[in-house]
């Protein structure tokens, strides 16, 4: 990781520089798309957090063990998904299946149940340790107690809910609104004030907000659809700091709609600001040193990005309109004749990588390639080595490959693009084996 990036000071290897970019100017897709985009650094973690993360002794090696459930027991809202333990040996590996969903409950826990997530901040809070412990009593009291003083002193969001308690004691019918607007230019700050992120309102019906903001009642009774839990809409821009609480012990927004380009003509995408966030600067990324917790926020923020090319699709149906003859024809091959139906499908278009089109037109690619030229002559499965010193010495600090999912997703990707390079332009198995197909 030898070059740096002219724009956003990434560290990036040689092989990764845009085509076409000089080396003394040289730019880069991956980190900040060549410049075009810039989002504020995350601030340095107050320095019990920092301790944790970096010592070698046995206390902080505990700590980032159990890394997520820590967060777990301080977030405010809780992550619904099906996750796949995976039974083998081998690296601790974050799978799941399904949706995800970010949820908060009403502010009030339900009749006869303990508080959970942002409830332990407003209910009964002279007990707040003892309930957190409740949910997780494995967990070391002393890290627990020194991680609650850390929220305590810098999280806005708890400043937020005190405030709900301090109104609850003499009024328990208002709405508590976390808004998802943000007035600032989110390329410059990213840090909210606890007046920024929240309103209360007197009522309970009082207001018309927007749909991304996340309403709380004192009870479930007060909801005017009497529902106990909501879920957090991913384009909320608290959405990863409402949970992820250790990455983000000082709020900072994530990604939302709002954030724009440096140009102000498009706006920045899921897929790229959490590319920026990704990658390694010469200041402390606190996301990179968060071990287990780290894989979770990054299969997370996929299915993040996977819903919004989703959404992306169903919104702009219309321009598919040449895949829409083809679902047309798909339905009427399928025996679907019904016209009732046929139409109101939603087309995932073979752009769509890993859709029903997209393998399709990989078997069709692949099975012209054979017709031409041939049976394959050569069948090679690359395999990626955690080993391999462009990974190791990458590493920040004690890390093991297995901490850093990114790098040896990215050295991986360039060695691959290398081993084709050599097959195709430098023609290593020969002058006849100059074509090939790869998944
Ligand atoms: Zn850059």
């Amino acid at each position: 990781m030898d070059n740096v990036c002219s724009h956003c000071s990434a560290h990036m290897w040689k092989h990764e520089i845009h085509k076409g970019s000089l080396n003394l100017n040289a730019k880069f897709s991956t980190c900040c798309s060549q410049g075009k985009i810039t989002i504020p650094a995350l601030l340095t973690p107050p320095e019990t957090l920092k301790t944790l993360l970096t010592e070698n002794t046995t206390r902080a090696k505990y700590f980032r063990q159990n890394i997520r459930a820590f967060n777990s027991s301080l977030a405010f809202s809780s992550l619904g998904v099906k996750e796949d333990i995976l039974k083998s040996r081998g690296p601790y590996t974050f799978r799941i299946s399904g949706s995800v969903y970010h949820r908060i409950g009403q502010l009030f826990p339900e009749p006869g149940k303990a508080p959970k997530f942002a409830q332990i901040y407003i209910y009964d809070t002279d007990n707040e340790l003892a309930n957190r412990l409740l949910w997780n009593s494995d967990l070391d009291e002393d890290i627990l107690t020194d991680l609650q003083t850390v929220m305590h002193e810098c999280n806005p969001f708890v400043h937020t809910f005190k405030h709900a308690a301090d109104v609850m004691k003499t009024n328990e019918n208002f709405q508590l609104i976390l808004t998802s607007d943000t007035t600032k230019d989110s390329r410059r700050y990213n840090l909210p004030t606890s007046s920024e992120i929240s309103v209360i309102l007197p009522g309970t019906n009082t207001t018309e907000p927007s749909k991304r903001d996340i309403v709380l009642y004192c009870r479930s009774t007060n909801h005017p659809e009497g529902h106990n839990i909501i879920h957090i809409n991913e384009t909320h821009s608290k959405y990863d700091s409402l949970h992820y609480v250790l990455l983000f012990p000082f709020g900072e927004d994530g990604w939302h709609i709002d954030i724009k380009h440096n140009d102000n003509k498009r706006k920045v995408s899921a897929m790229e600001f959490y590319s920026y966030r990704l990658m390694q600067r010469s200041d402390f990324n606190i996301i990179l040193k968060s071990g287990r917790l780290f894989h979770q926020y990054i299969v997370d923020q996929f299915a993040k990005i996977e819903q919004e090319r989703l959404n992306y699709c169903l919104y702009h149906q219309h321009e598919l309109r040449s895949e829409l003859y083809q679902g047309l024809s798909d339905a009427i091959n399928s025996g679907d004749v019904d016209g009732a139906t046929v139409g109101k499908k939603i087309i995932l278009p073979s752009s769509f990588t890993g859709s029903p089109r997209c393998m399709h037109q990989f078997y069709q690619d692949a099975m012209s390639i054979v017709r031409k030229f041939g049976k394959p002559d050569v069948f090679i499965t690359f395999t990626c080595n955690p080993n391999w010193p462009e990974i190791k010495n990458a590493l920040l600090g004690n890390q093991t490959p297995a901490d850093r999912l990114d790098l040896t997703a990215r050295v991986f990707h360039l060695k691959l693009k290398n081993l084709l390079n050599d097959i195709v332009q430098q023609q290593i198995f020969g002058k006849n084996i100059g074509t090939c197909i790869y998944s």
